[in-house]
């Protein structure tokens, strides 16, 4: 094996390590990648050094280049008002879709059927900082926006299990069924999004 074929197989271990590669998707990448002229390999990589430094909102779990992200930064955004959705994609799901004014909170993780206990651990520290924000900004409403699957229904129910004890005033809501069983949000088209939220209960 000379030594580019060991760095091109050491570059499938390394991708297909990632969420988005399987091993055949690895190569199909490494394929597209070797085809390039070097300048456009230069510039790819380059540009994904510009979000090295992007980490999360330490308020909400969003996306953010700085502490707090554009939602929790932005002062004209009701906070009595928090919608909880398990991924940050289904937050830009939402505000294209409909005139949500409130503020998000992204768990995460979902818990499903089995191994579980680290999915858990996860959703329990990150709901120390709802907690928080539901005291410090007198919240009203925490809207659950987890999907309709058996899934996303275990873990609305884990938030309510967590969260209602301590908040026994709090609204929590539900998207509204304009979602049939088993849909998921992230397929919804934007005037059922729309309206999920208005008929929310
Ligand atoms: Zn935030």
């Amino acid at each position: 094996m000379d030594n580019s074929s060991r760095s091109i197989n050491q570059l499938v271990q390394i991708l297909s390590k990632t969420p988005a590669f399987s091993e055949k998707g690895a190569e199909r990448f490494i394929e597209w990648w070797w085809k390039k002229p070097k300048e456009d390999r230069k510039k790819f990589l380059e540009e994904w050094t510009d979000f090295t430094d992007f980490g999360f909102c330490s308020r909400c779990f969003y996306f953010a280049n700085e502490e707090l992200c554009h939602f929790c930064r932005d002062a004209d955004r009701d906070k009595e008002i928090i919608c909880l959705t398990v991924s940050p994609f289904t937050v830009d799901i939402i505000e294209k879709s409909s005139d949500f004014k409130g503020n998000y909170f992204v768990l995460g993780e979902e818990v499903s059927g089995h191994h579980n206990v680290k999915k858990i651990k996860s959703i329990q520290a990150r709901l120390e900082n709802l907690k928080k924000s539901i005291k410090e900004d007198s919240v009203k409403e925490l809207i659950l926006a987890t999907d309709f699957t058996s899934s996303g229904e275990a873990t609305a129910q884990l938030v309510k299990e967590i969260i209602l004890p301590l908040f026994p005033a709090l609204k929590i809501s539900r998207l509204g069924r304009g979602f049939h069983g088993g849909d998921m949000i992230s397929y919804g088209d934007p005037l059922t999004i729309k309206k999920a939220l208005e008929r929310r209960e």
